[in-house]
C-alpha cells in the first residue's frame, strides 16, 4: 500500500473569496501531492517506510523523508483547519482554553496573526496544547509540532504558494481571510481527542 493524497474536506471553490479554486488546485492538486508522490518514490527504494504511518515518519525520519511525509501530515491538518462555515470565535472548551491562556480571544488573535504574519520563510503557525495550556508555536519548513511533543489544534500554511495566487506578497491579507474560515469544531475534536495527554 502507499501514501494517498486525501481529497479536500470541501468543494474546490468552497473556500472563496477567502482562498480561491484556483488557490486550491495547485496548493492540494499539485504542492500537496508532489509531496506524496515524492515519499511514495522514496518508498520504491525503501520499502520499510511502506509499514509506517505519517506520525511514525515524522517522528522518526531526517532529511527528505521526514520533510515529505510532515508536508502530507502538515497539508491535510491545515485543509481542515479551514471551512466554508468557518470563522468567527471559538466556542466550547477551546473558547474557555483560550481565554485561559491568553487572557482573551482578541489577545489571542492579535498574537497568532503576528506569529503567521512575522514568521520569516517558508512555515507554519499553529495553535497547540501543551500541557494544561494552549500556545502558539511556529515552525520552519516542515517542521511539525508533533516533534516537540505538543498536540496540534490548528495551523496557518505561512509558505508563499498558500497565498500567492490570492494576495501576491500580502501575507497579513491571507491572514485575515484565514480568519474567516477557522475551523473552530476540528480544534474542538483535537482536544477531545487527548492524543498527547
Ligand atoms: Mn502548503
Amino acid at each position: 500500500m502507499s501514501f494517498n493524497l486525501p481529497p479536500l474536506p470541501y468543494a474546490i471553490d468552497a473556500l472563496a473569496p477567502h482562498i480561491s479554486k484556483e488557490t486550491l488546485e495547485f496548493h492540494h492538486g499539485k504542492h500537496h501531492a508532489t509531496y506524496v508522490n515524492n515519499l511514495n518514490g522514496f518508498a520504491e527504494k525503501d520499502p520499510s517506510i511502506l509499514g509506517k504511518s505519517l506520525e511514525d515518519l515524522i517522528l522518526s525520519a531526517t532529511g527528505p523523508v521526514f520533510n515529505n511525509a510532515a508536508q502530507i501530515w502538515n497539508h491535510t491538518f491545515y485543509w481542515n483547519s479551514l471551512s466554508p462555515q468557518g470563522g468567527g470565535e471559538p466556542t466550547g472548551a477551546i473558547a474557555t482554553l483560550i481565554d485561559a491562556s491568553f487572557g482573551s480571544f482578541g489577545a489571542f488573535k492579535e498574537q497568532f496573526s503576528k506569529t503567521a504574519i512575522g514568521h520569516f520563510a517558508s512555515g507554519w503557525a499553529w495553535l497547540v496544547k501543551d500541557g494544561d495550556k494552549v500556545t502558539i508555536v511556529d515552525t520552519h519548513d516542515a517542521g511539525c509540532p508533533l516533534t516537540q511533543g505538543k498536540q496540534p489544534l490548528l495551523t496557518c500554511d505561512v509558505w508563499e504558494h498558500a497565498y500567492y495566487v490570492d494576495y501576491r506578497n500580502a501575507r497579513a491579507k491571507y491572514v485575515e481571510a484565514w480568519w474567516n474560515l477557522v475551523n473552530w469544531d476540528f480544534a474542538n475534536k483535537n482536544l477531545a481527542s487527548k492524543s498527547l495527554g
